[in-house]
C-alpha cells in the first residue's frame, strides 16, 4: 500500500485568486445590497477554486502527480492506495 502525499503551495495562482477574492464582498457593497451578496459569492467561488488549484497531490511511492485524493492506483508505477 502506498501514501498519497498532499502539497500546498503558497504562492501560485489559487492562492493570488483568494487574495483576488478578498474585497470582492466590499466593492460589491458599494453597489448596493446586490452587490454585496453577489461580491460574497464571488468571493466563495474564487477562495474554493483557488484552494483546490493550490493543492496538488503526489504518488508516495515515486513521486509523481496523481489526480486527486479519490486516486485508487498511479498511473507512473501502478501502486495501490488506502
Ligand atoms: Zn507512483
Amino acid at each position: 500500500m502506498a501514501t498519497r502525499i498532499k502539497k500546498t503551495r503558497t504562492f501560485s495562482k489559487g492562492c493570488a485568486l483568494q487574495v483576488l477574492g478578498l474585497p470582492l464582498p466590499f466593492v460589491g457593497a458599494l453597489i448596493g445590497p446586490i452587490g454585496s451578496i453577489a461580491g460574497t459569492i464571488a468571493m466563495l467561488v474564487l477562495v474554493f477554486i483557488g484552494a483546490r488549484m493550490s493543492t496538488t497531490w503526489y504518488c508516495g511511492q515515486c513521486g509523481s502527480p496523481i489526480a486527486g485524493k479519490r486516486t485508487k492506483t498511479c498511473p507512473n508505477c501502478r501502486a495501490q492506495f488506502d
